[in-house]
């Protein structure tokens, strides 16, 4: 019976079904999300992954694809942003900080 196995060392990282693991070349951390291990996941985040977008190019505002200036807003929404908090501060100290959720 001839063996099938090719080679033992450095099977291909596992997509999709099965266990994940961090797409960073190298990588062996846990996955975390996105693709990532925590450690790669936060740098990701920051935009600090080479050859991987940030987590948003555009603006988060939906149907806006405008580039991000800001928070993760283009410019007119990041104005927008601003001064809903001002306003928001001015009416109500109650209004909770709407910091963009993960
Ligand atoms: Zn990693
Ligand atoms: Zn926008």
């Amino acid at each position: 019976m001839a063996e099938t196995q090719k080679t033992k060392k450095k099977a291909p990282a596992p997509k999709g079904g099965g266990k994940k693991s961090c797409s960073v070349k190298d990588c062996k951390r846990a996955y975390r999300a996105k693709g990532f291990c925590f450690f790669h996941y936060a740098k990701w985040r920051r935009g600090e992954v080479e050859g991987r977008p940030a987590r948003y190019d555009t603006c988060h505002k939906e149907a806006c694809k405008k580039k991000i200036v800001g928070h993760g807003l283009c410019q007119e929404h990041f104005d927008a942003w601003k001064a809903s908090r001002k306003s928001a501060k001015r009416n109500t100290e109650a209004a909770p900080a709407a910091a963009p959720a993960a």
